[in-house]
């Protein structure tokens, strides 16, 4: 687990064809195929600031340019800031004394003032002078940039751009094709136009008027650039007072050159994603739809319902033509047993089964709406340099069962195979030969490929079907075991 998301050494070919590691793979139940993220649909579900935890509808985050209300990152270390009180003596105002006559009225009085903090670098927003402000939060002032409206003005002229030419090829696509109805509509029967109607019904013989992009100055470049002030040439400069790269891109607007401009900067939102079988269109990932959650209501992770491979004992020295013996742990991930065959990696026969997936690809759903996006299959792009010994038997991984960790060692005596080395609970040991290429350069990554059959039972309920439907699937596997010596 030394590199848990980077981990190349062992490879899955997802149904398109390209290799991931099978952390980064999901599994469709009704395709019954590895998934990667190019397979997928990716959604957004919703919008949510991580910090407050609060749930943001996506029309109020667009309005909000996605960033949260309450929240602010520090602007030096990028981490969310903290609001701190601190009490504060103000001399009391003339008619609030004047109240409190009889009593021993004291001439200040103390109050409760907020000021923002990072506790990570220690900056605070009375470091660049915003003053404290007596809530916590939302009375924050908001800086000023020197572009917004130059830039407002830019986003509504092509916002009227976009419009315009979306209705002027409606009206195209309306001319082009008039549309064909089963039944002949009022107007058709009666030789009436709509505007005739319009006319008739006293309204206003003229189509919605077309939006008209308002006009804005072009930017203009010129020559007239003021000099450099004398002081960048003669003081030395001070790199403590200066902004790094990150710190100016964190605030695109403003960019600061010096650390007095860094003010805090609204939280980004984040996203809760949805992702779906381009090819069904069924959800493999739905999470829950509370920020707080982590949960999920859908989680179809390969390494949920694929036997996961991981690698014991690699060989010591790796020399070309030379047998050595590679041991890999298989692992049942499922509540049923599985039974696994390995087989030789499909060579000759790859590009038509390559062909006849794109056929399947396009022949599975007509209707679907997202026909054009779905990843068009492809050869895998991994050659082998190294040969592995393929056993001609079939061995059994038990279920998972969590209880069984607990379970003092009481194995049956099982019939294995000879190349099954050891098994507890719902895991396998197998040990088999690997014999690299001998005309390879030292330093040469070996790299093994089989193509994995583990029996599935899919849960999901089919109508015409009662009990749970046994499947002999395939994936196929590339491992890589490390570098041919010298
Ligand atoms: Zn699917
Ligand atoms: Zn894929
Ligand atoms: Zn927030
Ligand atoms: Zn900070």
């Amino acid at each position: 687990m030394a590199h848990f998301l980077a981990n190349t050494t062992v490879q899955y070919v997802c149904a398109c064809g390209l290799l991931n590691p099978i952390t980064k793979l999901f599994f469709c139940r009704h395709c019954l195929a590895l998934r990667c993220d190019f397979c997928l649909c990716h959604e957004v579900d919703s919008h949510f600031c991580y910090n407050c935890v609060e749930n943001i509808p996506s029309s109020e985050a667009k309005l909000k340019k996605y960033k949260c209300n309450s929240c602010f990152d520090c602007p030096t270390c990028q981490h969310t800031l903290s609001a701190r009180a601190t009490t504060v003596t103000v001399p009391r105002k003339p008619e609030e004394e004047a109240k409190e006559e009889g009593g021993k009225a004291s001439t200040v009085i103390t109050r409760k003032m907020y000021y923002l903090a990072c506790l990570a670098c220690r900056w605070t927003s009375r470091d660049v002078g915003i003053p404290d402000q007596t809530v916590a939060t939302g009375s924050w002032p908001e800086s000023e940039y020197g572009n917004a409206t130059r830039f407002a003005l830019l986003m509504e002229h092509f916002q009227a751009v976009v419009l315009r030419d979306k209705q002027e090829r409606q009206d195209y696509l309306r001319r082009k094709a008039p549309k064909q109805h089963k039944y002949p509509s009022l107007t058709d029967r009666t030789g009436l136009t709509v505007s005739m109607i319009r006319r008739q019904m006293g309204w206003s013989d003229k189509t919605p008027p077309k939006a008209k992009p308002i006009d804005v100055n072009p930017s203009e470049a010129t020559e007239d650039v003021d000099e450099l002030p004398d002081s960048l040439f003669t003081e030395p400069v001070n790199l403590r007072d200066l902004t790094t790269i990150k710190q100016r891109l964190s605030q695109p607007a403003a960019q600061p050159v010096t650390v007095r401009n860094l003010f805090p900067q609204h939280k980004s939102l984040s996203i809760k994603r949805s992702l779906r079988c381009r090819q069904c269109e069924h959800n493999v990932i739905k999470p829950e739809y509370n920020p707080s959650s982590i949960k999920y209501r859908i989680q179809l992770f390969a390494a949920h319902h694929v036997p996961d491979i991981r690698i014991i004992c690699l060989p010591e020295k790796l020399q070309g033509g030379v047998k050595t013996l590679l041991q890999m742990k298989f692992c049942n991930p499922t509540v049923h047993d599985m039974t696994v065959t390995l087989k030789e990696l499909p060579a000759s026969e790859e590009v038509a089964f390559v062909e006849e997936m794109k056929k399947v690809t396009v022949s599975s759903s007509p209707l679907s709406r997202q026909l054009s996006l779905t990843e068009e299959p492809r050869v895998v792009n991994q050659s082998t340099t190294a040969q592995i010994e393929i056993p001609d038997e079939s061995f059994i991984l038990p279920h998972r069962d969590d209880s069984a960790e607990f379970d003092e060692d009481t194995l049956l005596p099982q019939e294995d195979p000879k190349f099954v080395v050891w098994r507890r609970a719902n895991r396998a040991c197998i040990e088999l030969n690997i014999e690299p290429h001998d005309n390879l350069a030292p330093g040469t990554e070996i790299i093994v490929g089989f193509t994995l059959q583990y029996s599935y039972v899919n849960t999901v309920q089919v109508p015409e079907k009662k009990d749970p439907q046994t499947h002999n699937l395939t994936a196929r596997v590339f491992i890589n075991c490390g570098k041919l010596s010298a």
